[in-house]
């Protein structure tokens, strides 16, 4: 790693100070998309009842066809906003556009840049200017030189409050969406005092699989785990394949509290 990769400390903090989590192995989970009050509403009853902190919902969704369902906007976040306070739960939505920043802001705890915006450098520079938690998904074709230089881009604007996320990346192996590069977390581990998470949801692109490589992502020392869970996911509106449904996730959620 290049010499003049900033160190990063205290990350999480906001976030723990403000909520006192307690835990050291983060679940985020959630649909890809918010598509309604009502899948928000049973998502979340879900989540508390299982003792979870953190609900994601995508409301301005990075869709590879203009054709398909871009996500509600404005709407999606005015229900993801009223979901929190309802049931306190921490946020986690995407945003495309410096422009939409100052509505993410109001409405958003943790706004996260994805995969395909890594490298949208002027995107990573207004939310550098911010003091919001945010989430950065690795390129998923972006070496682990170049996501940690994308992290650096938002610390040096002054934003320490960082979380990385590995999400998998492009090989020639299709039997999975992405290939979750484990390595990556190791080396951020070693190399950073970030914290990062892995995607189960868009490294695997299919929900078979996800218990053996949760146990991974956690047995590796990862911060937590990013899932996308849906009520209905059948009927999903985007990432259907890839979406848990409530039985799938308590699964994973059993066997990841057994494991130290
Ligand atoms: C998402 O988390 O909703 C998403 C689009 O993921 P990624 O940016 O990793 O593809
Ligand atoms: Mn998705």
């Amino acid at each position: 790693m290049e010499n003049n990769m900033l160190v990063f400390k205290n990350c999480f903090k906001t976030i723990n100070e403000l909520f006192d989590l307690q835990s050291n192995f983060h679940i985020i989970a959630g649909p890809c998309s918010i598509e309604s009050l009502e899948q928000m509403e049973q998502t979340a009853q879900f989540l508390v009842k299982n003792g979870l902190k953190f609900i994601r919902g995508g409301a301005f969704k990075p869709r590879t066809s203009p054709y398909e369902f871009q996500g509600l906007g404005l709407e999606g976040l005015k229900i993801i906003d009223f979901i929190r306070k309802k049931y306190k739960l921490l946020t986690v939505s995407e945003i495309l556009d410096p422009r939409d920043l100052d509505v993410a802001l109001e409405y958003i705890d943790i706004i996260q840049i994805g995969s395909r915006n890594m490298h949208n450098y002027a995107l990573l520079k207004e939310v550098g200017k911010t003091n919001h938690p945010i989430l950065l998904k690795r390129g998923m074709m972006a070496t682990v030189k170049e996501f940690l230089s994308a992290a650096e881009y938002i610390v040096l604007n002054g934003n320490t409050n960082l979380i990385l996320c590995e999400r998998g990346i492009r090989t020639f192996e299709d039997s999975t969406r992405n290939t979750l590069d484990i390595s990556c977390i190791a080396i951020v581990k070693q190399e950073t005092s970030l914290p990062i998470i892995a995607d189960l949801s868009h490294s695997l692109g299919r929900t078979d699989i996800a218990l053996s490589i949760a146990k991974a992502i956690k047995s590796i020392g990862a911060d937590g785990i990013m899932v996308e869970l849906h009520p209905n996911s059948k009927k999903a509106q985007s990432d259907s394949k890839q979406q848990m449904n409530f039985k799938e996730f308590e699964k994973i959620l059993a066997t990841l509290s057994v494991l130290q």
